[in-house]
């Protein structure tokens, strides 16, 4: 491949998550040269099952890596949500034939590492116009005249024309810019875990998430990994005053499932080990740059995972800004207004929804019975219209060329 790229400096993004690469991607293909810096001595994901939805799959398409996420993920026939008090089925979306042609692409769940996996193949072949670093810890930037100095952990600086702060949920580079400290804790805590597929009950294996939601707890459980595994994630509504991220075991994981159906509390029992995490969000911000420096992904808008929406808003974050920088050619400043002035509302929306999911999978009492009645009365086209604001690919990823650098 030959080197011509728009810009002398890179353009770099600190964080090589699932953002972070989409981005390097997306501006590969318009020929911008980047550098990714990651801290980890490698790139990877650790973690277990990420739903992808139609949005997030739109964004892989436009990419290019979408089919081969596709073959390693199951696309699933429904999304039911059950009682898990009473056991009634309380909501069923099928995602068949009327969902993909409403929202223009079906609805997935996959291991985390293979959706990162495809990005990361993806950037070794956009090389040299995608650089990757591993044990690059950014820890803070300088606005210069003309382009942005970037600082290293080891130490090392050096000039860039511009960076992209895709860092995550605890970015320094937000830190710097917004000042807004550590991110809060909503009060609620998810213990998660895969089952190889041999101990889940052939009963219950199913082609599709089953949501079980009761009071002050939600589980929810799908195959991953063509069906050698079961993910399972169990919110618990409680304090996290003192509450360490790590291993849990079994008797804490269930122990806000007194009282529930058999179904699950038989899946929760089949593990004895759960990796426990503090769910934690950032109120939306109306800035999320400054010049030459903006932020994507969870660093921007970090959200509860309640809506399954958070890596999806990244990957679609890393074409907005892409098709910005492109139609900026060399102001990256007014690029990054533009993507910002994009996002901004798109993405707080989801976060405030994100939020709004904890009243209705977590209600009680009088509360639980008028949201049963209410998800059961719903008709399948009301729930997709209702989807329609954030499952539909917005303009500029429906829009997007594949492309290889030139
Ligand atoms: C329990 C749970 C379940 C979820 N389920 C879903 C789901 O089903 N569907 C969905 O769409 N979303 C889901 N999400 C949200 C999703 O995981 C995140 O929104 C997404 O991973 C954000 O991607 P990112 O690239 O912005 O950040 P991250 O994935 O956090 O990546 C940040 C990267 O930056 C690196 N880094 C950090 N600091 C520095 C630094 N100073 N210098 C250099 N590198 C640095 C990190 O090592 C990491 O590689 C879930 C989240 C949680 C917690």
């Amino acid at each position: 491949m030959s080197f011509t790229p728009r810009n002398t400096l890179p353009i770099v993004i600190s964080g090589g998550g699932i953002g972070g690469l989409a981005c390097a991607v997306a501006l590969a293909q318009r020929n911008f040269y980047v550098v990714v810096c990651e801290t980890a001595p490698q790139f990877g994901q650790v973690g277990a099952g990420l739903q992808v939805a139609p949005n997030a799959l739109s964004v892989l398409d436009a990419l290019g890596v979408g089919d081969q996420v596709k073959q390693q993920a199951l696309l699933i026939e429904r999304m039911l949500m059950k009682d898990g008090l009473s056991g009634e089925e309380i909501g069923d979306i099928p995602c068949g034939e009327d969902f993909i042609r409403k929202f223009g692409n079906p609805y997935a769940v996959a291991h985390r590492a293979d959706v990162h996996g495809a990005l990361l193949e993806a950037c070794r072949a956009s090389a040299p116009y995608v650089e990757l670093r591993t044990n690059s810890r950014v820890t803070g930037y300088t606005l210069l005249d003309k382009g942005v100095s970037i600082t290293l952990a080891n130490g090392e600086s050096f000039p860039a024309a511009a960076l992209i702060g895709a860092d995550g949920i605890r970015s320094c580079i937000r830190e710097q810019m917004v000042h807004d400290g550590e991110p809060k804790p909503v009060g609620a805590v998810i213990y998660r875990t895969l089952v190889p597929a041999e101990k889940m009950p052939k009963a219950l294996q199913k082609p599709f998430p089953t949501l079980w939601a009761g009071p002050g707890a939600h589980l929810i459980y799908y195959p991953v990994r063509d069906w050698t595994e079961f993910n399972v994630g169990i919110t618990v509504v409680k304090s996290v005053e003192g509450v360490t991220e790590g291993g849990a075991t079994l008797d804490e994981a269930i122990e806000a499932f007194a009282g529930w159906t058999d179904i699950p509390l038989s899946v929760i029992k089949l593990s004895s080990h759960y990796q426990r995490y503090v769910i934690r969000h950032r109120d939306p911000i109306e800035n999320w740059s400054d010049g030459l420096v903006t932020l994507l992904g969870d660093s921007a808008h970090p959200m509860v995972q309640y809506i399954a929406q958070g890596a999806a808003m990244a990957l679609e974050d890393a074409i907005c800004l892409a098709d910005r920088l492109d139609a900026n050619d060399g102001n990256y400043a007014k690029a990054f207004q533009e993507y910002q002035k994009i996002r901004i509302v798109r993405t707080a929306r989801v976060q405030i929804s994100s939020l709004m999911l904890d009243r209705i999978y977590h209600a009680k009492g009088v509360e639980r019975l008028v949201r049963n009645a209410m998800l059961q009365e719903r008709s399948v086209e009301e729930y997709y219209d209702r989807l329609a604001w954030v499952f539909a690919a917005p303009s500029y990823v429906a829009n997007w060329k594949t492309s290889v650098p030139a």
